[in-house]
């Protein structure tokens, strides 16, 4: 108990956990200190694709194919909007040609392994391989008036959270644009089918995916250049992007200050979150491994700063894990560190731990969540409890893993 912050009360009957793991370890670099990994491990490239490429891109590649480059216009229609890579489908284009042209523009990039359904069929998370075998997941969630899905952006994460599924087996690779999109696209060709349950209408066809939140497998600020190229595609109209809105879309990171610095300058007014999960840096220090990097107060500003140059209120997200960060005093000290940055520009966003394999923690019980909650509310910061979707399937924030399971079934496709 070494903690000197002066937020916290000099009576030391405060329980305080430690982040240690158990059941697994963790990867540590030379100096014994929790490993992070930012460089991509060389593996071969998944195929070049159609969402890898800027319009001018797309027409260049056609004519390289030996076709005029209109159908360039008509492949991204059929893909963004139609969510087919089937050349059966794109009648519109020459019989002759089409196999060769949809095998040189829409490669196939993720092979379905299995699909798991929770909540009457309203929350699906889907297992996905890469054509190097990697496996990683999205989840879609439908909401009362908003589908979401939560896509992944790297295979493994570089991150080494100890209370994150996804960082104990370290990071695999970047995954590239089209990977991102194809998850997107795979998605509203489900909803289109009718495949997400939950609405009484039978017509689906217009439905899709209206939110994004890059809260699946990876570190998406570790992965820039390709995360923001896919947000790019996202916001850009159809057909050559998916029409989609900047707001609706949430890039979420553990604090890498440059990288935040850099978003703040693309003007995509994106929604950003900081995944804190303590105020103090004596616990964020082992609890977020990336903070040897860059302190609280250094992601505190650079969350500020993004504010200041988009205009779009920041999101701070907050595990709550029992007895670890979950103490009246840090619910204090958080909000002082927000309130002295200013008022209006941040809301938190708790949400109790899920729980991971071999995990030594628990989430907070619901009367210290409650007055954690009232605390922040209390001193002027807009706080909502987030609501967990997903933890049945192993779908839900820090769960998503393959496991020897996942591997299994991948393998069954041959
Ligand atoms: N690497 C990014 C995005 C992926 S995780 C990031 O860290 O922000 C998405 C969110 O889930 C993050 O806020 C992360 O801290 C949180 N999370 C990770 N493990 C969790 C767990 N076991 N329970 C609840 N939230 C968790």
């Amino acid at each position: 108990m070494t903690e000197t912050s002066p937020a916290r009360p000099a009576n030391t009957g405060v329980r305080q956990t430690r982040p240690r793991t158990e059941g697994w370890t963790q990867k540590k670099d030379a100096e014994g200190r929790p490993l992070l990994q930012f460089a991509s491990p060389k593996r071969g490239k998944p195929p070049v694709h159609l969402a890898d490429m800027t319009p001018p891109e797309r027409v260049e590649k056609v004519k390289e194919l030996g076709l005029p480059g209109f159908r360039a216009k008509q492949l991204s229609t059929h893909y963004f909007t139609h969510y087919t890579s089937d050349p059966a489908e794109m009648t519109d284009l020459p019989a002759a040609q089409r196999e060769e042209l949809v095998a040189g523009m829409l490669p196939p990039l993720l092979t379905e392994v299995r699909q798991l359904k929770t909540d009457r069929g309203d929350t699906i998370k889907f297992l996905w391989r890469l054509h190097d075998g990697a496996l990683v997941e999205s989840v879609l969630m439908r909401y009362p008036g908003r589908i979401t899905l939560c896509v992944s952006s790297q295979a493994g994460c570089g991150m080494n959270c100890p209370f994150c599924a996804t960082g104990q087996a370290g990071l695999t690779r970047n995954m590239s644009t089209a990977e991102i999109i194809e998850q997107i696209v795979r998605a509203n060709r489900l909803i289109a089918e009718g495949g997400l349950g939950g609405k009484k209408s039978d017509d689906h066809s217009m439905e899709r995916v209206s939110n994004i939140v890059f809260m699946g497998m990876g570190e998406p600020l570790a992965n820039y250049k390709r995360v923001m190229d896919a947000v790019r595609i996202m916001v850009a109209d159809q057909p050559n992007g998916l029409g989609m809105s900047a707001r609706g879309i949430t890039v979420s990171t553990v604090g890498l200050v440059p990288a935040i610095r850099k978003l703040s300058d693309e003007g995509i007014p994106v929604t950003f979150a900081l995944s804190l999960h303590a105020p103090d840096d004596h616990l964020r220090d082992e609890l977020i491994p990336v903070n040897s990097k860059w302190k609280v107060d250094e992601a505190l500003d650079a969350a500020r700063e993004y504010y200041e140059k988009t205009g779009r209120r920041v999101s701070i997200e907050y595990a709550l894990i029992k007895d670890m960060n979950d103490h009246g005093w840090r619910a204090d000290l958080l909000a002082e560190k927000l309130n002295e940055r200013g008022r209006g520009w941040v809301h938190v966003n708790p949400i109790p731990l899920n729980p991971t394999p071999e995990s030594v923690w628990t989430a907070s019980t619901r009367e210290v969540t409650n007055e954690f909650v009232r605390r922040l509310n209390d001193a002027g910061i807009p706080t909502t409890l987030r609501d967990t979707r997903g933890k049945e399937i192993d779908g839900a924030c820090g769960q998503l893993v393959a496991t020897t399971e996942d591997e299994a079934a991948a393998a069954q496709l041959g």
